[in-house]
This record gives structure tokens, sequence and C-alpha cells, in this order.
């Protein structure tokens, strides 16, 4: 049993990602996939079915190799039904029996979670969070998602919407319309989009010179690499984005803390790809606004495991399961 392998799947809107992983989180080979949500998503499963075969095929190996599928999918999960409740980009109805329907194709036993939630478990399991029971993850991306871990185990909620980090409020009022229909959610602010959507607004306002507005009358726009690029080399607009990004993080994630006292706040996606500039300037706020007792144990930290962090997570629910 212990050299067979999981498999990991991360499932988006347009790429759905696969991995077959040992039981000690090893990454034996991974790859993508088009997500065809055509036809109310009735093609999702089965492609995940054909893409297994053909390259357990290539690799030499039968079905008998596996011991589960872990999916981690978009919006609010059921866990223990496996019920995706809601799922716009993927053209399944709400409600859609997604374990069911992967038990159905694949012949394997599934186990399905939010995204968010399985990055948060698979920097838990093999990444920053290197095992640590009490972990929350923010995953800073087009959106801004979460994942809440305590002891060792994801926080579901009522109706499987708990650690939505992303729509904590930051602006009360007049805040940027946001995915989920509020106003002022931390994804408005602190997302790639949101970002840039800051950068613009200042960029309007102030008749600055620097090197964010010559990228900009470069190349027409700008993207929030170019906000961290260019606030790192010193440009005060950038500069002044960057601060106002990173007092939204520091105060939500402070805010977490003092409810949660968790070991690690994990900040991952594409965002925090900024690394440095970006953490050290949340730590500052993070300090702030966190209790004395929270400041001096909990700690923030950058994502390790990019974008395996999904596949991991999900492959984790599986050898989780069997473990129970
Ligand atoms: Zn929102």
């Amino acid at each position: 049993m212990s050299n067979q392998w999981i498999v990991g799947v991360d499932l988006g809107g347009t790429t759905t990602k696969l991995a077959f992983i040992t039981m000690d989180g090893e990454i034996v080979y991974k790859w993508e996939i088009s997500t065809d949500n055509s036809n109310e998503g009735q093609f999702i499963t089965s492609n995940i079915e054909k893409a297994i075969n053909e390259k357990l095929n290539d690799l030499g190996q039968t079905k008998a190799k596996l011991l589960g599928i872990g999916m981690g999918a978009p919006g609010p999960v059921d866990y223990e039904t496996g019920t995706i409740l809601n799922a716009v980009n993927l053209g399944w109805k709400d409600n859609f029996p997604l374990k069911e329907s992967l038990e159905a194709s694949t012949s394997l036993k599934a186990a399905v979670e939010n995204d968010a939630n399985c990055a948060a478990l698979g920097e838990m399991w093999k990444g920053a969070g290197n095992g640590a029971k009490d972990l929350v993850c923010v995953t800073l991306g087009t959106g801004v998602g979460g994942g809440v871990i305590a002891n060792g185990n994801i926080i579901q909620g009522i109706n499987g919407a708990a650690g939505e980090i992303g729509h904590i409020t930051v602006i009360p009022f007049d805040g940027a319309p946001c995915n989920c229909g509020k106003t002022g959610c931390l994804e408005t602010v602190a997302s790639a989009t949101g970002i840039v959507r800051l950068a613009m607004g200042e960029l309007k306002k102030a008749e600055s010179t620097g090197e964010l507005r010559a990228l900009l009358v470069k190349n027409g726009k700008v993207t929030a690499k170019d906000v961290f690029d260019t606030a790192r080399n010193g440009d005060e607009l950038a500069q002044q984005v960057l601060n106002e990004v990173s007092f939204h993080l520091g105060f939500v994630t402070a805010n977490i803390a003092n409810t949660l006292n968790p070991e690690k706040i994990v900040l991952g996606g594409g965002v925090s790809k900024a690394g440095d500039i970006l953490l050290d300037s949340v730590k500052e706020y993070f300090a702030k606004f966190a209790f004395s007792a929270v400041r001096k144990s909990t700690q923030l930290a950058l994502a390790t495991l990019g974008n395996d962090a999904g596949v991991l997570g999900a492959a984790w629910l599986i050898k989780n399961k069997l473990n129970q």
C-alpha cells in the first residue's frame, strides 16, 4: 500500500491541474488539461478519468496503483457530502454532487474540498506550514481566497463557506464592487486586480512622474507586478499603493490572529511572489494591530509550494481519510 499513489486534482475554470502523489507527499508526475465546462460541465469528471488513464498508460502503470482521488474545486463545498454548492465558472448547476460524479467516473475513492482550503492543506503538509496544525492561508491571486486549519482540520462552517477571508469587509462605505456582490471586500484591494485598481486610482489623481507612470505610458496599463517592482526601485506612488495594500492585509491578518492565534499565517498566490517587500510591509501593520501575546507567537510567512499547493492539499484529503 505504501508505494501506491494518490491523484491530486486542482480544478480551475480554464485549467485542471493533476498530479500523482506518494503517501509522503512527493509529486511523482504532474500535468495539466484544459477544463471543458461546456454542456453544464458534464465532461469535466470524465475528462479527468481519461487523462488519468492515459498518464497511467504512459507510465506503464494500472489503476491498481491508485489509492484515491482528491480534488480542490472553486466555490463552497460541503465536505461531508462532497457537494459543490455553487460553481458558476464550471457550468455545473448549484448543489452539484461532485464526489459522487468523480467516484462514478473514476471508480476511485474520492474527496472534494474548496480549492483555497486545499491550498491551505497543501501548505500545512508540505509547504510553509511545515506540519503546523493551526494555520491560516490567504491566497492572493486574481481574487483572494482563504483557508483556516484548526488542529489539523479545515474549518468548514455551517454551509461550507468558512475561511472566506477575501470577503472580509475592509472598506465599510463606498468601497469598490467585489465579484461576490458586496462592496469593499479585502479582495477589492489585495487581489492582483484590486492592486491594479488602486494603482490606476493613484495614477489618475496625481500628476506624478516616476517609473510606474512611465510603464503606464509605455504599455497602456500596469500590472500588480509592476507596482511591486517599481516600489522596490523607490517609485513613490507605487510605494504608496504597496503601503495601502499592506495596511489592509496587516489589519485583517492581525484580527484573524487575534481570534485564532494560529502558529502561522501564510500568504500565497501569484501576488505573494512579490516576496519580502510585501511580507515585511504587511508584518509592520500586523505587529501594530495584533494583541501582544499573538504578536509574539503567530508568524507571518510566504507560501512555498506555488502552484503545487492545490494538488498536494487535495491528495492530503485522501491520505487523511485513509488514516481515520
Ligand atoms: Zn467579496
